[in-house]
């Protein structure tokens, strides 16, 4: 594939130059170099917690927090195209990677199918940052299979009383609420029985403990709930038909988020250390994880500028190559800082504060599990190839 092809992607329009000057004076003036430098050092799925709240802030007083959402909601109104060059802007200037459970999904789902009060009480927090959602789905027996899940709610007239325990929980240390998925009915077919639940992170009865990574972060926890009450308002759709709200998010998360501006911080990061083995078949490596980048690029604005609605077997496509890529990139720039760099550098992968390369290495071990495993995304589309 020739590189003209490849780039065609970026290739400016006249509308386009208007709207990234608008975004690089914005970002020029708002980004400070803290905010850089945790932009810079993030690993994980987010920024740390006052560079994310702090970065938060500044997108929302501009109103570009929420990009993806209908402008009645507080969206900007911006194309799929310029949603992706202003991540990608982002990306070039290391802005914080937000945590933002509640802007890419949650509210979403709650423009759509929440009830009015919902939308008045939970939206206005989401975007202007107080209130931050942890996702509480998965448990030790229901993963892959999140249709076992066995969190169990009991409604008692105005209240659900909810026993269980979820675990992978990602920032529920942080987070002031949850969106949860318990069993509320034992059905022939276990996804019957499922109620979306909205969580008081606050709530008597909730216990957060964390558990840590191999890169040495606390990302995650396990969280037990022993009789925590919530208000049946707090239910989303009916009861025993969590399963749909949960697809329903799902998809939102598919179709609001690009992916590629991440991998491109990676690939940058790589490029700065390149130097340091300046061997044939190093430099090899790099360019072909460029033009698969390239390819990816072009591939993701593809699907998220069609005009339908995109596909679940899209979804899982664009979520496996951006995963076998994101840790390719990671693998080469540990190749090249830490093993180019020789026998201390190595040592240091045992230190209590290993180099960023490590640390990115090994969380990046994480994005083949996370949002469903490479497996179980290759089992849809295969499914999909067989229907
Ligand atoms: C960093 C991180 C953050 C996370 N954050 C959250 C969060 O915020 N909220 C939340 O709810 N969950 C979260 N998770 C949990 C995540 O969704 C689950 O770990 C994931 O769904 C896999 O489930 P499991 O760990 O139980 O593995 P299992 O489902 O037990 O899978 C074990 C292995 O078996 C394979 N396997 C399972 N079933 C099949 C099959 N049918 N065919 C082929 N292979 C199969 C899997 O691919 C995997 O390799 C997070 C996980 C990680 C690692």
């Amino acid at each position: 594939m020739s590189q003209a092809v490849l780039s065609d992607w970026k290739r400016c329009s006249e509308d386009d130059t208007a709207f990234l000057t608008e975004v690089r004076a914005f970002l020029g003036q708002a980004l400070t170099s803290d905010l850089r430098e945790a932009g810079r050092d993030t690993v994980g799925v987010h920024s740390e917690l006052p560079a994310c709240r702090a970065w938060h802030q500044r997108l929302f007083e501009r109103g570009w927090i929420a990009p993806a959402w209908p402008v009645a909601y507080g969206g900007t109104g911006w194309t799929a195209r310029q949603r992706m060059l202003f991540e990608h802007e982002c990306a070039e200037n290391d802005a914080p990677i937000l945590f933002a459970g509640g802007i890419r999904t949650l509210g979403p789902l709650l423009i759509a199918i929440g009830t009015a009060a919902q939308r008045q009480r939970y939206l206005p927090a989401i975007l202007d940052g107080r209130d931050l959602w942890c996702q509480g789905f998965s448990e030790t027996g229901a993963g892959s299979d999140l249709a076992a899940l066995q969190t169990r709610a009991a409604c008692q007239g105005d209240h659900y009383m909810v026993s269980g325990a979820k675990i992978w929980t990602t920032g529920a240390h942080i987070a002031t609420r949850m969106f949860c998925l318990v069993r509320t009915r034992h059905s022939p077919r276990p996804q019957d029985g499922i109620t979306f639940l909205l969580i008081d992170m606050e709530t008597p009865g909730i216990k957060v403990r964390p558990v840590i990574s191999i890169a040495g972060e606390h990302e995650f926890n396990e969280v037990v709930f022993t009789d925590v009450r919530v208000p049946v308002e707090n239910r989303v759709g009916e009861e025993n038909e969590g399963w749909s709200a949960a697809k329903l998010l799902m998809k939102f998360a598919r179709s609001n988020n690009t992916t590629s501006g991440l991998l491109r911080r990676v690939l940058r990061r790589l490029r700065e250390f390149e130097c340091l083995d300046s061997s044939n078949e190093s430099r090899r490596r790099i360019s072909e994880l460029e033009c698969k980048l390239r390819a990816f690029e072009g591939l993701e604005l593809r699907i998220l500028a069609q005009t339908s609605e995109i596909t679940a077997v899209q979804s899982s496509m664009l979520k496996t190559l951006a995963t076998e890529l994101h840790q390719k990139i990671a693998a080469a720039l540990f190749d090249v800082t830490a093993f180019a760099a020789g026998e201390p550098a190595r040592r240091s992968a045992s230190a209590s504060d290993p180099p960023f390369a490590i640390r990115k290495y090994l969380a990046t071990r994480a994005a083949s599990i996370y949002s469903g495993t490479n497996e179980t995304h290759r089992n849809l589309m295969a499914r999909s190839l067989c229907n």
